[in-house]
């Protein structure tokens, strides 16, 4: 059953498409929120994105919501990215050598965000935020680090355990295939609740190398964090001889110019990035304070590396995203549409009778159908995840492409109009008014 019956919306070639791939990749896809599992009704298969648009291949259209889970912050398919990355090809699409726009995208970077002082570029989060902990652990002599439940750090081997995104969503917070010695040193505390993290580092004096989170939570829904915890883990990360990282994987350029970090003003010592600075293509990279960087091979002895690296055609969509960024009011228009969108649905789903909580920063929002506010993933799971699924196929039956899964945040960009929101939120009105 890739596409429920009752369906009003025209999915015959996506049917037809998924039913192939089932047979090419597993589960049909090549990374797991894209199968719809958690929400049924089957996956619609895209043919093109503009703006804040996608279309599928049985020509429906959705105001998206996703934006290829991030990258797509300027508009899908900007012509000015586009025109950048078509006088690239012409020479070369990588060089696996030097070239100057690697320079030029560090430099952007750096100047970006106050805690960089040297960054490495690699092609994807998932490669950023394992190469850190090399780093991290290579620094202080140390082997255990901690991370939180429900935060997720791409898929390297160590960051397997409670882990959020499609892990969460797929109920496989521990995967097989993962030797109990690489996540033995990964230690588990509580979103916003800094005694369990006091508590771990008391229960391992001098053996914990650092501290990961996501500044923002957005692979357990949409989690702010509060000051007093980030301000909490800057200072027993100091006391206690750790590095901070935040990985701002998702939150990087999205929150704010500078990050999760700019936006609530802590100075993590090492930070990741992706998705945005990418600007659709593959990129990830890490960063941090120099004598921390500095360990990284060739200059020390950290070895990590990687042929695709800092290619030209990444870096250019990248530097280009990045320079549409800058233009003035662009983070006061993604606060002011993303606000209106996430109080508008929160509105919405009271109204029509449904217990609500949500919210946004700049282009980054969320909702969950509970009536307690949600400061960690405890909190998220205990939300009615049973109403996600008839809201998000409602939603894509009326236009709307939302991410598959209750424990995903969504995205807003330049390109999403005042005319989108106000249709999103109408037509979230009419299917919550649907649901029991
Ligand atoms: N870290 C965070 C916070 C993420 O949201 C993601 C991806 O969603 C990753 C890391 C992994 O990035 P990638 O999917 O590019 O490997």
């Amino acid at each position: 059953s890739m596409v429920a019956a009752e369906s009003s919306l025209k999915t015959d070639e996506s049917a037809r498409i998924m039913k192939e791939a089932q047979d090419l990749m597993p589960g049909g896809v090549n990374s797991p929120v894209r199968a719809f599992k958690s929400v049924g009704g089957g996956p619609v298969v895209f043919d093109r994105v503009k703006g804040s648009k996608a279309y599928d291949v049985d020509g429906n259209e959705y105001i998206d919501y996703i934006g290829s889970w991030g990258p797509a912050i300027v508009g899908a398919a900007n012509e000015e990215v586009n025109e950048a990355l078509v006088k690239q090809i012409e020479k070369g699409t990588s060089f696996g050598a030097p070239c100057e726009l690697e320079n030029q995208l560090a430099q952007d970077v750096i100047d970006a965000v106050p805690s960089l002082e040297m960054v490495r570029f690699v092609n994807s989060g998932t490669e950023a935020c394992l190469s850190v902990i090399r780093v991290m652990r290579a620094f202080t002599g140390r082997q255990k680090f901690i991370k939180f439940s429900g935060c997720y750090h791409g898929h390297a081997d160590m960051y397997l355990v409670q882990a959020g995104s499609g892990v969460l969503t797929l109920g496989l917070p521990d995967s097989p295939g993962v030797p109990k010695e690489t996540t033995a040193p990964t230690l588990v505390a509580k979103y916003n609740d800094l005694d369990s993290v006091k508590a771990i580092f008391e229960a391992n004096k001098d053996e914990i190398a650092g501290v990961i989170l996501e500044p923002v939570v957005g692979n357990s829904g949409f989690i702010p964090p509060t000051m007093e915890f980030l301000q909490g883990l800057r200072d027993l990360c100091t006391a206690e001889g750790a590095l901070l990282c935040f990985d701002e994987v998702m939150t990087g350029f999205r929150i704010s110019y500078a990050g999760a970090q700019g936006h609530f003003g802590i100075k993590p010592d090492m930070s990741t990035f992706g998705k945005v600075i990418g600007g659709g293509l593959p990129v990830g990279a890490y960063g941090g304070r120099r004598d921390i960087m500095e360990m990284v091979a060739p200059a020390g002895p950290v070895y990590q590396a990687g042929t695709l690296s800092g290619n030209p055609l990444a870096m250019t969509a990248g530097l280009k995203t990045l320079e549409i960024l800058r233009r003035p009011g662009s983070y006061e228009y993604l606060d002011k549409i993303t606000s209106r969108l996430a109080a508008g649905m929160v509105d919405a789903a009271k109204d029509a009778g449904h217990d609500a909580v949500g919210g946004s920063i700049s282009a980054m929002y969320g909702m969950y159908f509970t009536k307690d506010p949600v400061h960690n993933f405890e909190q998220a799971s205990q939300s009615d995840m049973k109403k996600f699924a008839p809201f998000h196929r409602g939603m894509l039956e009326s236009g709307i492409y939302l991410a598959p899964s209750g424990y995903e945040a969504g995205f807003t960009g330049l390109a999403h109009t005042e005319e989108d929101i106000d249709k999103t939120i109408e037509a979230a009105r009419k299917v919550l008014s649907t649901i029991p």
